[in-house]
């Protein structure tokens, strides 16, 4: 049996940092995919989901109060799309 979307990203996680982005691309799947599965993944307590703000790549705004776990389109500060993040890791 193949495993699925949300054990192949589990595994993808583990002890290496992957951005939202990497994922959907990485998996076939939408970024709202993604944020699903990370959000259920947050939920499990077999492993502890560590997180890093989403940066913007032109004026280096951290999006530190963001909530939503999926990529920002577009930085508040300069108005730039080139938002690099939000990455996630699973604790081994
Ligand atoms: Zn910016």
């Amino acid at each position: 049996m193949s495993p699925t979307t949300r054990q192949t990203m589990a595994q993808m996680l583990t002890g290496q940092w992957r951005s939202a982005k990497d994922l959907a691309a990485a998996l076939l799947i939408t970024p709202a995919e993604v944020e699903q599965h990370l959000v259920h993944l947050a939920r499990s307590h077999q492993q502890k989901l560590r997180q890093r703000p989403a940066a913007c790549r032109a004026c280096g705004f951290q999006f530190t109060s963001r909530r939503r776990l999926d990529a920002p389109g577009r930085c508040p500060r300069c108005k730039a799309q080139r938002v690099a993040g939000p990455w996630f890791s699973l604790e081994p």
